[in-house]
């Protein structure tokens, strides 16, 4: 069975003050939901994170790492380095790492290689441009980013994978996909990892939409068959934001 995630993408927010304050009010938020949370705070307050949240059903994850598992790469993060610190899923090629850091399908391919050998859990992001919707390219985009970052692997590998379709449209512009628009890419989704992989893979995935998610329109997408959760950006820095989302499942 699949199952029902919420995950807040904290991107490059928060200094480690911040991060505690943010952290202690998530801890003081009340819910009945039976989604998975997590939260995405910056690597340098991961284990600040990983240590205040250990007694809570938030999980730390990281927002991306290098596929090496260390060496002359500076700057970068390892997945042996998340994991020595408590971390154990990650989230890979978001749209604003494809873009300002060019990061390609052939890249995140390692990375996603990398991770799964580490025993991590990934969160795989993807999604279409406006211009590739205009044009009405948008499942052939949303394909080929799956089948060339993903195709390679076997199918019990994706016991350890979570799909998150976000239209980079959608992402901090205000703008959503409408419900319908979303169910339908899930449900496109679904069927490519079905023709490839057959039905009991592709329904034990969970498919998580981002893009401007808020407390407001959370529950009607969340509602949708093929839509599993969210990744949340600008509304995961407020707690009860978060939660109000968290609390639509
Ligand atoms: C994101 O960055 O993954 C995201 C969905 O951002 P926002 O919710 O702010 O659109």
């Amino acid at each position: 069975m699949r199952k029902n995630i919420v995950a807040g993408n904290w991107k490059m927010n928060n200094d480690l003050s911040q991060t505690e304050s943010l952290l202690k009010a998530l801890q003081d938020q009340k819910t009945t939901s039976n989604a998975e949370v997590m939260v995405a705070p910056t690597f340098t307050n991961l284990s600040q994170a990983v240590s205040t949240l250990k007694d809570s059903n938030i999980e730390v994850v990281a927002q991306n790492m290098h596929f090496a598992e260390n060496g002359a790469y500076t700057g970068e993060i390892s997945a042996s380095m998340l994991k020595s610190i408590g971390v154990k899923t990650v989230i890979l090629g978001h749209s604003e790492r494809r873009e300002y850091f060019n990061e390609t399908d052939e890249l995140l391919a390692k990375k996603v290689d990398a991770a799964l050998a580490k025993g991590m859990r990934v969160i795989f992001c993807f999604g279409e441009e406006l211009a590739d919707r205009k044009a009405g390219n948008e499942e052939a985009v949303v394909g080929s980013q799956i089948k060339n970052a993903l195709f390679h692997l076997s199918a019990a590998a994706f016991r350890n994978i979570v799909l998150a379709y976000e239209p980079v449209w959608a992402i901090g512009t205000g703008e959503t996909a409408s419900p319908e628009q979303a169910q339908d890419m899930h449900a496109f989704i679904r069927q490519t990892l079905a023709n490839k992989y057959g039905e009991d893979v592709a329904d034990g995935v969970s498919i998580l939409y981002g893009g401007s998610v808020k407390p407001a329109n959370a529950e009607e997408i969340f509602s949708k068959p093929d839509v599993d959760g969210g990744l949340i950006g600008g509304a995961s820095l407020k707690a009860e934001d978060f939660f109000a989302i968290v609390n639509a499942f």
